[in-house]
């Protein structure tokens, strides 16, 4: 059953973009689900996990009250949970988990013109995030504009005359192009959080192991493994152009005391212009090779 006492209780988005991001995540840390993703739980078979499945909405208050002790959800839900003082300080634990970006934004139709904040004053603003649009327009000095709460289509509000601007997350801005619409504020940068409760002694031991594996992933995702043959005299030069780099193993390649291979691992991408640079420097047979897993 549900309720196997000494298992942690990790809330996941049910279904949604959200939910495909965390699948992977779990999935990267080695982590088995043993049910199917459609029920309301799902058991962790390598940890003593019990995943509930359920609408993102729902996860901070979930772990808020301890029905759940750690919840994964976006940066978006989560702040205006807190920004409507829902949440008070019971949870602790906020850690930033790098995926699932996105970008709340105060949008306008395209024929307004946009110079700042004041422009806004006196408007609707239509959004499923009042919490946190009041609190920008406060902060920044609007006058009498107001939230109109609305919990989809939020984009055809200004032309059914409902609202005179939208609050809603934005990750590629296509939906607001196709409506008319263009950005005008970017009031908060969302990402997905790995967020929790106070939590047992014994509840804790496993989030850390939970959170070791997340941490391995993490250091992984951007991390590659570079390796190129290059002349002994450009090792210094090389060395410095290599993002993050730890402390090259250098080998010598036979039969050419001039030229050495250079193996290391880069904890930041390595983009394009890194390599070019890296050939502009006089090395050759540069591979770079994805990293599996990872511990400190
Ligand atoms: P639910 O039925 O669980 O309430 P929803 O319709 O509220 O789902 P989704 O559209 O699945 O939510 O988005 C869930 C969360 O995913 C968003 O609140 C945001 O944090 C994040 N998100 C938004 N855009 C993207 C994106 N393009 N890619 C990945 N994650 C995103
Ligand atoms: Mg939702």
């Amino acid at each position: 059953g549900f309720d196997a006492s000494g298992h942690l209780r990790l809330a996941v988005q049910k279904k949604g973009r959200l939910a495909d991001d965390t699948f992977d995540l779990l999935k990267r840390c080695g982590l088995t689900l043993s049910q199917s993703k459609n029920r309301l739980y799902a058991r962790v078979q390598e940890l003593p996990i019990d995943i509930l499945l359920v609408r993102d909405d729902d996860i901070p208050a979930l772990v808020a009250s301890g029905a759940s002790d750690l919840g994964i959800v976006g940066g978006n839900v989560f702040e205006e949970e807190r920004a409507g003082g829902r949440l008070q300080d019971r949870v602790p634990m906020v850690q930033k988990l790098g995926f699932s970006r996105c970008r709340l934004c105060i949008a306008l139709p395209k024929e307004k013109n946009y110079s700042g904040p004041r422009d806004l004053d006196g408007m609707r603003i239509a959004t499923s995030y009042p919490a946190l649009t009041d609190k920008w327009l406060a902060d920044n000095g609007v006058e009498g504009a107001e939230s109109v709460v609305m919990n989809g289509a939020h984009e055809i509000a200004p032309r059914l005359g409902v609202a005179d601007a939208v609050c809603d997350i934005v990750s590629t801005g296509g939906t607001l192009d196709a409506n008319g619409l263009a950005v005008a504020e970017t009031i908060l940068n969302s990402e997905a959080l790995l967020i929790g409760g106070k939590l047992s002694e014994e509840k804790a031991k496993i989030a850390e192991a939970l959170k070791l594996r997340i941490e391995g992933v993490q250091r992984s995702r951007d991390a590659k493994y570079v390796m190129m043959n290059a002349p002994r005299s450009a090792i210094e030069k090389i060395s410095a152009v290599l993002p993050s780099a730890d402390n090259p193993t250098i080998l010598e390649l036979a039969g050419r005391p001039d030229m050495v291979a250079v193996h290391t691992v880069c904890r930041e991408e390595v983009v394009w212009e890194v390599l070019e640079e890296l050939k502009r420097l006089g090395a050759s047979a540069i591979l770079v090779l994805d990293i599996d897993k990872m511990l400190a």
